[in-house]
């Protein structure tokens, strides 16, 4: 069994504050989006630990980023200033809100999605593992999701990580893609058998594990085959690719 972090209850009197790791402005290297330039907001702290995580500063204690408390509108503006004075059309720039587990935040992001659009930002995607529903605010007024159900692969029981009404309230926003990470071929097996029933294939996308551009280079190849076995969509890591393992990108 994979160490798993605790989730304590968010503190009271930090009501209006978002626990940020890291904003950057870089592409969108996963999903649907893959290629489009995009600020990230990394969120701290994730309710799993898989054993692959390749941003465990976000909630591992051993390895823990400090990390910034910053309200909604700072955060905004902070991912205004991430953005090059080059770039004239803000609005072709995404918002990537990703972590660790973002929608452990789900109270406090609709003001900050308020305040990224106030700004001129007009996309904002989210990346959660689909353990959390989404309210019906949220449903509105995220643009996109990318959702990333976990798979045994990571080291975890799948009762501690599927949680079908999740899953299906992200389906009903008929905004959203389930990309699943695969180690080995022989694992798409556990997402038919699993997630299939609940998710409508067009929307799967299957993604090598691996977080270097060697590692990744290296599992695609046979990741495409099953891919082109089952007829579902292949996503590469663009970042990686293109910038291997460095952080910020
Ligand atoms: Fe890392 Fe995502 Fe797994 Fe959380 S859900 S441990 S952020 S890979």
């Amino acid at each position: 069994m994979s160490y798993r972090p605790r989730i304590a209850p968010w503190p009271k009197e930090f009501a209006d504050k978002l626990p940020v790791v890291e904003i950057f402005y870089s592409i969108q290297g996963e999903g649907r989006h893959a290629g489009t330039p995009a600020v990230f907001i990394r969120l701290k702290y994730c309710n799993l630990g898989c054993s692959w995580c390749d941003t465990r500063f976000t909630w591992d204690e051993n390895n823990l980023d400090a990390g910034y408390l910053l309200t909604s509108k700072e955060t905004a503006e902070q991912a205004r200033a991430a953005i090059p004075g080059s770039v004239t059309l803000i609005d072709r720039v995404h918002v990537v809100i990703t972590g660790g587990e973002p929608m452990l935040h789900q109270d406090r992001l609709p003001h900050l999605i308020a305040e990224l659009k106030r700004l001129g930002f007009s996309f904002v995607e989210i990346e959660t593992n689909g353990m959390f529903a989404p309210t019906e605010q949220m449903s509105e007024i995220v643009d996109w999701w990318n959702c990333s159900p976990k798979l045994s692969n990571n080291l975890l029981q799948t009762e501690i990580q599927f949680v079908p009404h999740a899953l299906e309230a992200l389906v009903a926003t008929g905004k959203a893609d389930f990309k699943f990470v695969l180690q080995a071929p022989f694992e798409i097996e556990e997402l038919i058998d699993t997630y299939l029933p609940l998710l409508p294939a067009d929307r799967i996308m299957i993604m090598p594990e691996g977080q270097t551009c060697a590692r990744q280079l290296n599992a695609m190849s046979e990741i495409a085959d099953v891919c082109l076995e089952y007829g579902f969509r292949l996503c590469p890591r663009l970042h990686t690719l293109i910038w291997d393992n460095a952080r910020g990108r």
